[in-house]
């Protein structure tokens, strides 16, 4: 039985349909990727999937049971976790204090110390950085936190939106690595990214969107390999 399963899922913004029919599936232990260009229709899945937009029709299925009209902070209980697009650090708190709001379903507060220990080991950068204001942070290091932050929650899936987003090159290698290990972990992890290459490389299974629709899927190898994906999505003819 799949962890995640979305079935003929319909969005839209208004009039605007955002996503069409949409229907894919994550396993427990997955990392599965979304490709697909801007405006494809990627944030909008995940937004469906983390319950902040409504579906106009279609179905979610989390762990075998119907949360397609749960509501957001619902699915949050139930384990599924956003890491979201564009960050949302609270400027004014400490790294320290930024990851305990990621654990404010947390009932049993004593495994709240090993979970920070979790975090900082994966991130040593944030150990070091544990007091300093999150403003002040750096863009990757910023990600880092958003990351660290819905792991505090200690969710079943994962969502990232764009974890390489703006960063520099040896930050972006790093966070790809840290998914791998969170996933080795055994965090499954939903990936939406602009940077294809690597988020093919290091998922099981990818999706090709666009507008609105999969167009294409297949391993993670199998996409890299597929020539109208390396034209369009890896830049080589
Ligand atoms: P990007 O990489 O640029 O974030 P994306 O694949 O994540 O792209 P979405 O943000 O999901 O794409 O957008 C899908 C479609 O829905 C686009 O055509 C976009 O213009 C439209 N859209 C997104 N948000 C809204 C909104 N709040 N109101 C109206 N239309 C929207």
């Amino acid at each position: 039985m799949a962890l995640l399963e979305l079935s003929d899922v319909t969005v839209h913004y208004g009039r605007i349909r955002a996503l069409s029919s949409v229907s894919l599936s994550v396993a427990e232990g997955e990392v599965v990727t979304l490709i697909g260009a801007n405006g494809a229709g990627k944030t909008t899945t995940m937004r469906a999937i983390s319950g902040i937009l409504p579906l106009s029709s279609g179905r979610i299925l989390f762990d075998g049971r119907d949360i397609s009209r749960l509501r957001a902070d619902l699915r949050v209980v139930r384990g599924i976790c956003q890491a979201p697009e564009g960050r949302g650090v609270f400027p004014g708190m400490t790294v320290r204090e930024n990851l305990e709001m990621g654990c404010y379903t947390r009932k049993d507060r004593k495994n709240v110390a090993a979970d920070f220990e979790r975090v900082f080991a994966l991130f040593p950068r944030l150990a070091e950085r544990r007091d300093q204001a999150g403003g002040t942070l750096s863009g990757g290091e910023q990600q880092m936190v958003a990351i660290g932050r819905a792991l505090m929650a200690r969710p079943r899936l994962l969502l990232l939106d764009e974890p390489s987003m703006g960063l520099a090159p040896r930050f972006i290698q790093q966070i790809f690595h840290i998914i791998t290990e969170i996933n080795e972990q055994g965090t499954t992890v939903l990936l939406v990214e602009q940077n294809a290459r690597q988020a093919l490389s290091r998922a099981h299974r990818a999706h090709v969107l666009e507008t609105g629709s999969i167009v294409r899927s297949g391993t993670g190898a199998e996409l890299l390999a597929d020539p109208s994906v390396k034209e369009a999505y890896l830049g080589v003819a």
